[in-house]
């Protein structure tokens, strides 16, 4: 496979592009592997990426129902940060932002990430101390975060509703090093990466049943065969109840959820950072892509279902949301949008973690911020996976938390999955 350098795009611009290769192979699925990995999400392509990579495991097979990145890998925000107070997140989320500040390089694949700062405004002498509290926290433990005056704020995003909102903004927390990512590329650079180690991903295979034995797992019965393994590892995201279902371990604390994300027509630059505007029932973020759409999003549709679609209530919700901070996209068209499902846990904080059946591993419950997550999350559950035990920035993301009543509740929204974002 070509490696990606200035003069492989050169020398391909001399030869009319025809030195361009497939990214990923195309393989039969063996009748055995050593790992398998359920879904081909950004999670799991991570996960067998830093397997081959950081732990020398061959024989890895990815399994995806659909095509690579067709879940919420593909259908997400992209909005990267690591602004976590509680101890069972800080450490993780900064390391996956350390992994971002230096992927593209490590997969050798650009994934656009642009580290444009996400500004959170606030509303309220409040919302300003909460903010200084977390901040100042994350400053404490290695991470960076600031917070603005409302004429600071002024100065770097003109654009905003100063004079009659609503809730009028008097200031911003901002992390300078957040910001975001081509997900598709996130996806294909892992998916790549992961090829190049020799990982199977073989798309257009869905795990329909799970063969046990006893305490294990001996085979995975799918849409193209029955797949020994020795090691399974669930990243299914939203559909992670149902693979649970499958290997008869009847509930998990989790709920699926739907989030929306749109895209308006292109416009003319008019926002260099993401912006988070979170006040009353109000949840809104916002930032421009290359070319130049406004890509933005809010709450979830507040129903649980399987579906890959939206309903109209958040449509309005989040345009209303839109033209109350930024009243000057009142004219812009809506392009596209479309929904995820979106694997809630109860305390809003996700699970890498052993399971009560000796080989499989869960990674789960990314709620909505799994995107920011998939690179710590990848090299965690890899970690997990072949040294068969937790490593000590992820041993509080296990499923007995709620039983030792050690919740990591970043939000302080309380037991209902649909709370916590
Ligand atoms: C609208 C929206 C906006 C979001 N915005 C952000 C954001 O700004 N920042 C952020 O950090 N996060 C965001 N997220 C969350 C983030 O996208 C997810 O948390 C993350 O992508 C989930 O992990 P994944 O990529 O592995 O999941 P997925 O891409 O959903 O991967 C799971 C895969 O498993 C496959 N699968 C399911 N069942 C089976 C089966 N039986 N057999 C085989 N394969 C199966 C699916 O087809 C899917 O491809 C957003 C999500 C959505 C939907």
């Amino acid at each position: 496979m070509t490696r990606f350098s200035a003069w492989a795009v050169f020398k391909n611009g001399l030869m009319g592009q025809t030195g361009w290769g497939r990214q990923w192979r195309d393989p039969e699925p063996k009748k055995e592997y050593d790992v398998v990995i359920v879904g081909a999400g950004l999670h799991g392509l991570a996960t067998a990426f830093y397997l081959a990579k950081n732990h020398s495991v061959k024989n890895i097979a990815v399994l995806e129902k659909g095509w690579l990145g067709g879940g919420n890998a593909g259908r997400n925000t992209t909005i990267v940060r690591s602004n976590y107070m509680m101890p069972g997140n800080r450490k993780f989320y900064e390391h996956s932002l350390q992994l971002w500040e230096n992927l593209s390089h490590e997969l050798n694949y650009n994934v656009m990430f642009s580290q444009r700062a996400h500004v959170s405004l606030f509303h309220s002498p409040a919302a300003r101390d909460a903010a200084a509290r977390r901040y100042n926290s994350m400053r404490l433990t290695g991470a960076d975060g600031e917070l603005w005056s409302l004429e600071q704020l002024q100065q770097e995003i003109p654009h905003l509703n100063y004079n009659n909102a609503r809730f009028p903004i008097i200031g911003a927390a901002v992390q300078k090093r957040a910001g975001n990512a081509r997900h598709d590329a996130v996806a294909w650079g892992y998916a790549r990466g992961a090829d190049q180690h020799g990982v199977d991903i073989i798309q257009n295979c869905e795990v329909t049943g799970v063969i046990r034995n006893g305490g294990n797992i001996t085979a995975l019965e799918t849409s193209r065969g029955s797949i020994g393994t020795k090691k399974i590892g669930f990243a299914v995201a939203g559909n992670t109840s149902r693979l649970w279902q499958m290997a008869g371990l009847g509930k998990l604390p989790i709920e699926s959820h739907k989030l929306q994300a749109f895209v308006s027509e292109p416009i003319k630059p008019l926002l260099d950072h993401v912006v988070v505007f979170g006040v009353g029932g109000a949840h809104f973020y916002i930032s421009q892509s290359d070319k130049g759409s406004m890509v933005f999003g809010g709450d979830l549709d507040w129903y649980k279902s399987y579906a890959q679609l939206g309903n109209l209530p958040i449509v309005q919700d989040v345009a209303e949301c839109a033209t109350s901070i930024l009243p000057c996209l009142g004219r812009v068209r809506l392009l596209r949008h479309w929904s995820g499902v979106m694997d809630m846990s109860m305390d809003g904080s996700p699970f890498i973690c052993k399971t009560p059946v000796d080989n499989l591993y869960l990674n789960a419950g990314w709620n909505y911020g799994g995107f920011k997550a998939s690179p710590a999350s990848g090299w965690h559950f890899a970690d997990l996976i072949a040294n068969d035990r937790p490593n000590s920035t992820i041993e509080h993301f296990d499923l007995k938390r709620f039983e030792r009543g050690v919740i990591i509740d970043e939000r302080g929204a309380g037991p209902d999955p649909k709370l916590h974002g």
